[in-house]
């Protein structure tokens, strides 16, 4: 019986065939995988539904490319979405993967106007990423843009996810209310929520940038530190990163901030 190496196949399935492996997508939308999946009077239960929600992500992509267009030195633009949890220290030797580790947040709010972003870094000894944190980053970012402005009055649109812990809440309106009362040249403030599901923005090209510069910067050695602090812990994370630390899996360069973890 004939038969082909794994070589031989590799090159007839990539050189003469237009295939090639489906790469399943992350994050896709709950209600649209729901529907596709469904058959029969499940699925037709779930039309009407289903054609709102696409007309629905479809305006809400218009409404934010007609912003975009918009964008200017009297109206700002911006997205904001906090990245994944990013943990430390990170590195490809095994004891590391059995550790608790340091988690640390991103908060990224990138102008639609002029492709900026502003990323707000924190680490959970030193605050949550609760609603709190995220209206402090907020207020920040208006707080910056102001002292650079100095036009006749300012329009500040916001997009964000519907997370309610941390976006969709009252404690964010409360800091849009506070920055519209501190700053007389803020002309309003508008927050647009992004349809649930449909929630990419141009976020997430900043998460995935910041990413593969982990990536890259894993190949020549571990990473072991966020910045500085002085936070408090869970006692087992904290016994874990001692730990580490005694046993020089982190070297003693960082020895004061881990032991400011205490
Ligand atoms: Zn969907």
């Amino acid at each position: 019986m004939p038969y082909g190496n794994e070589t031989l196949y590799s090159r007839i399935f990539n050189g003469e065939f237009n295939i090639s492996f489906f790469k399943p997508k992350k994050d896709r939308c709950e209600f649209c995988v729901r529907y596709e999946n469904a058959q029969g009077k499940a699925k037709e239960d779930l039309e009407v539904e289903y054609v709102k929600h696409i007309e629905e992500k479809e305006l809400s992509r218009k409404e934010k490319d007609a912003d975009k267009i918009n964008a200017g030195p009297n109206i700002i633009v911006a997205v904001y979405d906090l990245q994944a949890i990013l943990q430390i220290p990170r590195g490809n030797t095994s004891i590391f993967y059995y550790k608790s580790k340091l988690n640390t947040f991103n908060l990224t709010i990138s102008h639609l106007g002029n492709d900026k972003t502003d990323c707000f870094f924190w680490h959970e000894g030193e605050a949550n990423r609760g609603a709190d944190e995220i209206g402090s980053c907020v207020f920040k970012f208006i707080e910056k843009t102001l002292l650079n402005y100095d036009g006749p009055g300012l329009d500040l649109i916001f997009y964000s996810d519907n997370c309610c812990g941390q976006n969709k809440n009252r404690f964010i309106v409360s800091i849009y209310l506070f920055a519209l009362l501190k700053f007389p040249k803020i002309r309003s403030i508008t927050h647009k929520y992004l349809i649930t599901g449909h929630t990419q923005n141009e976020a997430d090209s900043v998460h995935s940038t910041i990413e593969k510069q982990i990536q890259k910067r894993l190949k020549s050695g571990p990473i072991y530190v966020p910045s500085q602090s002085k936070p408090k812990l869970k006692e087992n994370k904290v016994k874990d990163l001692q730990e580490l630390l005694r046993n020089n899996h982190i070297p003693h360069f960082y020895e004061s901030l881990y032991n400011s973890l205490k």
